[in-house]
């Protein structure tokens, strides 16, 4: 059996995005700049795209801002606030131990040039609250930047709250929505968002394309020197194959988003009630505001790779960390930011989960990854050592 559960990192296109995209690969191959007939219709797809893509995140069409993913929108987004805030003195910076390296490495840049950062700590509830935000918040703070749910525990952060006190105090406002765009309810207005990263190939639409959404009267500055393209945001000829298949797959994404929603969690909480009877395991993330489709343990007494090689043996593709780090040694800096030693943060399994997984996948996983744990442990001279006493258990 075949069970892929790594949707975090990326997910299977659906049936609907990639229809909305062949008619740009074949006869509709104009530049949207171009001023004859299959440049206009290219152009007009581009734009019709724009407005649906708006319409699912309440905004208007000129706020969106087309990039080539969510790690792009993320430095756009940062880069831009960071310069405004240093025209203006400001050059404080608030963020969350736990963002994506698109954010963190983007920051680490940034305060190589002379900017501070606040770092949020994430241990309790592996989540923050609007008061930690509310307290960092300095009259030199520029920017905000809290992801909109976590992307290896899955945690949800309170975006309404945070946005309502930033946009009190006067600091933009930015969230790496990447992993809640088409799987929670996002409306930029309501939650007091001034920027937003999403990026396509998180719910069921094409890899290389992303938005980033830019509230009117913030300014944002381009990355990118070019040809005019996206108001003079973002240079270089659109995506247009991967901006439809982009607002396909939203569209498809937001207007299921309540029977997904259902039928994900329930298929979630089966499988963290099951994995919870292994012993010496510990759920990682926040237990009440958590992603649908998210699973993320720790194992006390195993190596997450050797766990995740033996799965694929089994059929199941799942993720030990972040996509991004594995391969290296360290172990993620999300579970170190929550709390977890070294040792034990090794030992974690994300299962990431989307409306494509069935129940009998789920009894899959239930049957292997307990078989896979007590394996390994049975070679492991720390689980023996843990077993005679010789070193203390932590879960
Ligand atoms: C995947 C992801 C990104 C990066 O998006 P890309 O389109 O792959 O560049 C950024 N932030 C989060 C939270 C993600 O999950």
């Amino acid at each position: 059996m075949k069970v892929y559960a790594d949707n975090a990192a990326t997910t299977q296109m659906s049936k609907t995005a990639i229809n909305a995209m062949l008619p740009y690969f074949d006869n509709i191959y104009g530049n949207p700049s171009s001023l004859y007939t299959i440049g206009q219709e290219a152009k007009e797809a581009l734009e019709n795209a724009r407005n649906r893509i708006a319409a699912c995140l309440g905004c208007t069409p000129r706020e969106i801002t087309f990039t080539s993913g969510g790690s792009e929108a993320d430095n756009q987004a940062i880069r831009s606030a960071a310069l405004n805030g240093a025209k203006k003195g400001k050059k404080h910076i608030i963020t969350t131990a736990f963002e994506h390296h698109a954010v963190l490495h983007t920051l680490k840049r940034l305060e190589g040039e002379g900017f501070e950062v606040t770092y949020l700590d994430v241990r309790h509830n592996h989540n923050i609250t609007a008061q930690q935000v509310k307290d960092a918040i300095r009259p030199d703070t520029c920017l905000v930047t809290t992801m909109y749910a976590n992307n290896e525990i899955g945690s949800i952060l309170p975006i309404p709250e945070i946005g309502e006190i930033c946009r009190e105090a006067g600091v933009v406002f930015h969230t790496d929505a990447v992993q809640a765009a088409g799987h929670l309810p996002i409306n930029v207005v309501d939650q007091h968002i001034d920027m937003l990263s999403l990026s396509a190939h998180k719910f069921h639409g094409p890899k290389g394309v992303g938005v980033l959404y830019c509230r009117k009267g913030i300014p944002l500055t381009s990355l990118i020197d070019g040809g005019a393209q996206e108001r003079g945001k973002r240079a270089g000829t659109e995506n247009v194959a991967g901006i439809c298949g982009m607002a396909a797959a939203l569209e498809e994404a937001c207007a299921n988003m309540e029977e997904n929603t259902k039928k994900v969690t329930a298929l979630r909480d089966k499988l963290i009630a099951g994995l919870s009877q292994i012993p010496h395991s510990a759920l990682n993330g926040d237990p009440v505001h958590r992603l649908p489709g998210n699973v993320s343990f720790c194992f006390e007494g195993i190596e997450g790779e050797s766990l995740l090689l033996l799965l694929d043996q089994k059929g199941i593709s799942a993720s030990s960390g972040s996509a991004c780090t594995s391969g290296s040694l360290d172990p993620s800096h999300v579970l170190l930011a929550i709390g977890r030693v070294h040792d034990v943060a090794h030992g974690s399994l994300r299962l990431s989960l989307s409306e494509y997984n069935t129940e009998e996948e789920i009894n899959h996983i239930l049957k292997s990854v307990p078989e896979v744990v007590s394996y390994l442990r049975g070679m492991s001279p720390v689980w023996r050592d843990l077993q005679t006493g010789k070193r203390q258990y932590i879960l």
